[in-house]
């Protein structure tokens, strides 16, 4: 999968880029990650790519000449072989496990990092064709928006995780939020990891794993369990949580 990434800040993404799983998938050649600088396509002498709004008020205005010189030249003039390109603005529609789930399926997406007050209209206009919010709040900058969006969407590829985990039963994978983890020591200040996980049986681990993960989600994310698909087991076992919480008011976990 091949991502674009434009920026006036290409600097902010070398790290990230070049550890842990995003530096091993560029290594496999599972991914390419290409960060360009904006400024290298404003082509007036002080290569000014943010001027005052018109109107007036504070704040300065990403100019759309390098930004569509920029995309243009990088992914061709046919917008139709770029594949979707994406600005990062607080104003776009909620990034989400299932929109991560619906990008790791095309081969090239090209990211658009605002500053300042944000890019000229005309490129939200008619450059770009989705807009990504990584959330109610607003930040300095894209930069680290593109970073979370590549991420999720990494993780998702075949092959991707190798064998650090597996995205198909992380939180939001199932629908569920997934239930707790432990690791050794088996009893640390006297907390002791439950029996059931040293068992070795596998198939009470995974009835105990689901439970554990409806009990969470029903804890801390109820909503989740209208639209998640639970089979007959799992009703059961919320019926009996109902009781159990009716009885004795929620648990944290
Ligand atoms: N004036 C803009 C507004 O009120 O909508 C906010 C501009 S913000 C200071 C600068 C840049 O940061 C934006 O152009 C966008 O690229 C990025 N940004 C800020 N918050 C974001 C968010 N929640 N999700 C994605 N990108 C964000």
């Amino acid at each position: 999968m091949h991502f674009n990434i434009f920026t006036l800040f290409p600097e902010m993404f070398g790290c990230y880029f070049g550890v842990s799983i995003l530096e091993r998938v560029q290594a496999m050649g599972l991914v390419e990650l290409v960060v360009h600088d904006i400024r290298d396509f404003a082509h007036d002498r002080h290569r000014v790519t943010d001027e005052p709004p018109y109107g007036g008020g504070g704040g300065m205005v990403l100019k759309p000449e390098p930004i569509f010189r920029a995309v243009e030249a990088v992914t061709g003039a046919d917008p139709a072989r770029r594949g979707p390109v994406i600005l990062l603005t607080p104003q776009g529609r909620q990034f989400t496990q299932s929109v991560a789930q619906e990008l790791a399926g095309y081969e090239q997406l090209n990211l658009i990092a605002g500053r300042y007050e944000g890019v000229d209209e005309r490129v939200r206009a008619h450059l770009v064709t989705d807009e990504l919010s990584i959330g109610d709040y607003v930040l300095t900058g894209g930069e680290l928006a593109a970073m979370v969006v590549i991420d999720a969407i990494v993780r998702l590829l075949p092959g991707a995780l190798g064998a650090e985990g597996a995205a198909e039963s992380d939180s939001y994978a199932t629908g569920l939020l997934e239930g707790p983890h432990y690791t050794r020591p088996a009893i640390y200040r006297g907390w002791q990891v439950p029996a059931v996980l040293r068992s070795g049986h596998a198939a009470n681990i995974a009835r105990w794993r689901r439970e554990q993960a409806l009990r969470r989600t029903w804890n801390r994310r109820p909503e989740l369990l209208l639209t998640a698909p639970l089979d007959e087991e799992d009703r059961f076992f919320l019926g009996r949580l109902a009781e159990e919480i009716g009885g004795a008011g929620a648990d944290s976990s």
